[in-house]
């Protein structure tokens, strides 16, 4: 199979030519010409498998085609759950439009940063805008772009956007589409995105790849090394010696552990860095960029930094502290052996989360074997009847936006959004601010 039989026009082969891609991947093979034919598609895809190019390529052929936005109308939407996402898939529009005859005119829309400057960008309207949910919503409240000519929708990550705090966000953008050819890609299908998709998706093409295969196929090699709790970092850093990593993107689960594991290890003088939601979007941005550009060695990050990032030849991505949800697991892990090339997996298992790393290998049919090296043999006795794993609780409860997940132990979710005896974030509050508002005006 090959990218000329797909349909696609000769300036967006040229421009896939340029990026080096040989052959279309399988879910490039099943979206391109569905989309190109104006069919709605739900898709489920393994994490690297090339699905930004599996929409971004049609996207840009319809567009290119097409009535180019006036006034301030906006003709295609992208909407992400993470802001680094729509970053990244902006650049990949950018990569492929560049070779077109008339680029289009494609805005990023996120929060974290000022509103001034994507406002200006909106002026005169623009073909596709890539967003997160909140900043979207707040730029069409504010008349600064509209919606009602919308031709094509795209949600990715689909069932992360419909978790607690984005779902009723989602609903509100619905409300203001037009009719319009639709997108869906989510890397698992419950019940509310299955509703979602009944809701809004006609006569979908169903294109179905596991995600979890990734785990299965061998590319990643995936390793279990069990260590005391307080022995981690050490073992982190006798890794990086004894591999030679290039690179290694480490999770942890809470910010302050990003902060305190990345002040650790350049302590010991390897280039690191954190990345986590609460840093301002400028040191969010620069951190991954960092990383990308393989200026830093070591990334050191929450759950914000799992989900459809993309960092070429990332030969290793550690599990510092485990993730909550067996599906995170597949997303991390996901980070390393990429299009086709190989990578290592790393979970460090301590006595407290061997339960819960057991739940994470049920789900994926996994069988993984333990091991422990010389000088880092653990000492610590298991707690398990003590701690049950939180998988169960985890899995059966929405997601939680990722501001609420990062400072979450793993815990149940209330249904009011925030997690039970935490902190609340910054958007609960602002959310609880806004509800008190009005109460007070009613
Ligand atoms: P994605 O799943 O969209 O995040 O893509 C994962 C990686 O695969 C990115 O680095 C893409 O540039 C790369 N990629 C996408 N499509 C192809 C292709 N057909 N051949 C080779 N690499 C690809």
């Amino acid at each position: 199979m090959t990218f000329a039989s797909l349909s696609l026009s000769a300036p967006l082969l040229r421009a896939v030519e340029a990026q080096g891609y040989a052959c279309p991947t399988p879910i490039q093979v099943a979206a391109i010409p569905a989309i190109l034919q104006g069919r709605d598609v739900w898709a489920s895809a393994k994490t690297g498998s090339g699905k930004t190019a599996a929409f971004v390529l049609p996207m840009l052929q319809i567009l290119g085609e097409g009535r180019r936005g006036v006034g301030q109308r906006v003709r295609a939407l992208i909407v992400v759950p993470t802001r680094e996402l729509a970053m990244q898939i902006g650049e990949v529009v950018r990569r492929f439009s560049r070779a077109m005859p008339a680029p289009l005119k494609t805005c990023v829309v996120v929060g974290g940063v000022s509103k001034n400057p994507q406002r200006m960008d909106l002026r005169g309207g623009a073909d596709l805008v890539i967003a997160t949910p909140g900043r979207l919503l707040d730029l069409a409240a504010d008349n600064a772009l509209r919606l009602d000519d919308l031709e094509l929708l795209v949600l990715d990550e689909a069932d992360q956007l419909l978790s607690l705090g984005f779902s009723d966000e989602l609903a509100r953008l619905l409300a203001m589409l037009p009719r319009r050819q639709n997108l869906l890609f989510s890397a698992t299908f419950p019940e509310d995105v299955c509703a979602l998709a009944s809701r809004i998706l006609d006569a979908p093409v169903r294109i179905e790849a596991d995600p979890a295969e990734t785990l299965r196929s061998g590319v990643i090699t995936q390793r279990v090394i069990e260590v005391d709790t307080a022995k981690r970092t050490r073992l982190l850093r006798h890794l990086l010696e004894v591999h030679g990593w290039s690179q290694a993107l480490v999770f942890v689960s809470s910010r302050h552990a990003a902060e305190h594991v990345a002040d650790k290890v350049k302590r010991a003088g390897i280039e690191a860095a954190a990345l986590h939601g609460d840093l301002s979007q400028g040191a969010r941005t620069k951190a991954l960029a960092d990383f990308k550009s393989k200026q830093t060695r070591l990334l050191i990050a929450t759950d914000v930094a799992a989900r459809g990032i993309d960092v070429p030849q990332l030969p290793a991505v550690i599990n510092y502290d485990l993730p909550r949800s067996s599906v995170d697991y597949v997303h991390r892990v996901g980070r390393t052996g990429r299009a086709g090339e190989s990578g290592t997996a790393i979970s460090f298992v301590t006595a407290d989360s061997a339960a819960h790393f057991r739940l994470i290998e049920k789900r994926h049919h996994l069988s993984l074997e333990r091991e422990r090296l010389p000088g880092f043999e653990p000492s610590e006795v298991s707690a398990e009847s003590a701690s049950p794993s939180p998988l169960d609780a985890v899995e059966n409860a929405p997601l939680a936006p990722l501001d609420v997940v990062e400072n979450a132990p793993p815990a149940p979710l209330d249904v009011a959004g925030g997690v039970k005896g935490r902190r609340k974030s910054k958007k609960d509050k602002l959310r609880e601010a806004a509800a008190r508002a009005a109460a007070v005006k009613s």
